[in-house]
């Protein structure tokens, strides 16, 4: 409960980015102090490392302005939905730390090699999201590790691709909900366990 609650207070709540109206929560500055950092990869290591994971699977993470419909403003614009990229920070440290291989999930047309892919609906548009052909096998269990869950249809698309991969997706583990977006909720109804540090 202490590591929880320093590494609550390290997270910054940035208004009006990227666009006004929306309330960003800004996880950089957890990366900023090294022991709640550690403390937070620590979390996960203590709650997967003995349950059998050969994968971990993190979606390229960015900024999803219709989870945040609730919250935006009138004149925010509808073509698109996401800013530029921001990389992977959590799922390889976790990775490495319980011996599993790690599974970059990335948005379209990123990735080298021959792909799946999954599409996702958006309250005002679709995403996707791609995977290797060959990074799981069959069988395998996986868990899929993410910054934040808002509506949750990111997760659920990286559980997707698992899936139709032939992995077995134990649980999803995000640092941060946003309990009103109901990203739990939907999670449930695919029958898919989340567990998140910080609501
Ligand atoms: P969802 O698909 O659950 O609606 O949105 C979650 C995805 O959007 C995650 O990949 C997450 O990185 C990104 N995201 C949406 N809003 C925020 C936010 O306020 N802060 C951060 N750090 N990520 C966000």
């Amino acid at each position: 409960a202490d590591r929880i609650d320093a590494i609550k207070s390290t997270l910054r709540v940035v208004p009006d980015f990227p666009k006004p109206g929306i309330l960003f929560l800004d996880i950089t500055t957890l990366l900023l102090d090294p022991k709640a950092f550690k403390d937070t990869i620590d979390l996960f290591v203590e709650r997967y490392k003995q349950k059998n994971i050969s994968v971990v699977a993190e979606p390229e993470q960015r900024i999803n302005l219709f989870a945040y419909k609730e919250k935006l403003c009138a004149s925010a614009s509808t073509n698109g939905g996401s800013i530029e990229a921001r990389g992977f920070m959590f799922g390889p440290a976790i990775a490495l730390a319980i011996g599993a291989k790690f599974v970059p999930l990335r948005k379209p047309k990123k990735l080298p090699g021959e792909v799946i892919s999954e599409k996702y609906v958006l309250e005002y548009g679709t995403d996707c999201l791609e995977m290797h052909v060959g990074a799981v096998e069959p069988g395998e269990r996986a868990l899929v590790v993410d910054d934040l869950v808002a509506t949750g249809g990111t997760l659920c698309a990286a559980m997707n691709l698992l899936e139709r991969a032939g992995a077995v997706v134990v649980e999803c583990a995000c640092v941060i909900e946003v309990p009103d977006l109901k990203g739990r909720e939907r999670l449930r109804l695919q029958g898919k366990p989340l567990y998140v540090l910080v609501e």
